[in-house]
């Protein structure tokens, strides 16, 4: 008996909700003051009124008040690091834990929270954890240690060049698909199995001390490189075969025989590069090369959000490296979920507009599917 083709394998059930599926979630988190802000007192400025009961966010400038953006959520400055897993990446987890791939991106201005949100450890205060633990710690109660298997790898996107977070030797690391299935991989870069939580924090100091020596090395910032995390996920499961049709239809799997089942499935976890813009008149050689690559690769990234918002059949992943690593985590069944940070200053007014209006765009998707619903 052959397994059943993938084409013609049926999502899951409670899959079957399209939009659901297709839904980019766009959660909106501002950080608190910081010591500087605080220090202003009453003469600090904001810029942002949140109405977070409803929602949505107002862009102050002056005496003039935006209009009120909608977030799927949107978290105040005394949010939990716990409500904002739940929230922003638990969905996406529960769907790689059932054989989809995901992808949880955070984006925003530096000194804004994205490490903070996205890859802060809280090794000692389980409280402070970002996503990157708090996904791992997911995953590992949720599988069976028997018979499934965790594995990371842990790289860095700078300057259109990607490079090994655990074995920082490794640069220029190719990304290649596979023309049959699609299937990003990255020949090269290390993938370590996880065993165990203490494993998972050693892993990523390790990650985060080499990007923090590769940027000194490179003179420059954290902040100006892509930080990507990717779990893949094996999972045997003994199903059978008449019940093969709940396998998710892009589900990439193998029967050897009739069992067991093989579901292999993948989370990214991206930390992006600030999204500031950088005054080019007054930067050195290697920031005007940073801004352009870090530029292409934000812009390509808002198309690719713009195109799935649109419902077009034609993501352009191909114009940056970045979106090309995001190829088979992003669009069709694969989930994704967005977290744009701000800062609370009217100095930043910019910046901080800039960022909530590159979340609306990727809101555009609900937009669009509601109004076919409708
Ligand atoms: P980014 O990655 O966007 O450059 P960071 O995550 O490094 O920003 O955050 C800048 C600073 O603000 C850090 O010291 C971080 O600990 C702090 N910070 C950011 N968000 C929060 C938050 N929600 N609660 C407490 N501290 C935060």
């Amino acid at each position: 008996r052959r397994p059943p083709s993938p084409a013609r394998a049926r999502p899951a059930a409670h899959h079957d909700d399209a939009a659901d599926m297709c839904r980019v979630r766009v959660a909106l988190r501002i950080r608190p003051k910081n010591a500087g802000e605080l220090a202003q007192g009453a003469d600090f400025d904001t810029c942002v009124e949140l109405q977070p009961e409803c929602k949505k966010l107002k862009l102050k400038k002056n005496n003039w008040a935006s209009e009120s953006y909608q977030f799927d959520e949107i978290f105040g400055e005394n949010s939990s690091q716990k409500r904002i897993y739940e929230v922003v990446a638990k969905p996406v987890v529960e769907s790689v834990l059932e054989g989809y791939n995901g992808t949880v991106m955070a984006y925003g201005q530096t000194g804004t929270g994205k490490t903070y949100t996205v890859g802060q450890l809280g090794k000692d205060d389980p409280s402070e954890r970002g996503i990157m633990v708090r996904a791992l710690e997911h995953i590992f109660s949720s599988m069976s240690l028997e018979t499934d298997s965790v594995a990371v790898s842990y790289l860095q996107l700078y300057l259109e060049s990607v490079q090994d977070l655990l074995a920082p030797e490794k640069t220029n690391i190719p990304i290649v698909e596979d023309p049959k299935t699609g299937e990003v991989s990255l020949p090269g870069a290390a993938i370590v199995e996880i065993k165990d939580l203490e494993h998972v924090f050693q892993l990523l100091q390790i990650g985060e001390t080499n990007r923090r020596a590769a940027n000194t090395k490179m003179n420059t910032e954290s902040s100006r490189s892509h930080a990507i995390l990717i779990i893949h996920l094996h999972r045997s499961l003994k199903i059978k075969e008449e019940n093969t049709a709940s396998i998710p239809s892009d589900a990439q799997y193998t029967l050897p025989g009739d069992l067991p089942l093989v579901l292999k499935s993948k989370l990214l976890i991206v930390d992006l590069a600030g999204s500031e813009r950088i005054d080019k008149s007054g930067s050195e050689g290697h920031m005007i090369e940073e801004a352009k690559f870090i530029n292409l690769s934000l812009s390509s990234l808002g198309k690719c959000i713009n195109a799935l918002a649109e419902n077009s059949l034609h993501i352009p992943t191909r114009d940056s490296k970045l979106t090309r690593m995001l190829r088979d985590s992003f669009g069709g069944t694969a989930r994704t979920s967005l977290v744009v940070t701000i800062g609370p200053s009217a100095r930043h007014y910019s910046e901080t507009s800039s960022t909530v209006l590159f979340g609306q765009r990727a809101m555009k998707i609900v937009n669009t599917i509601r109004l076919k619903e409708e």
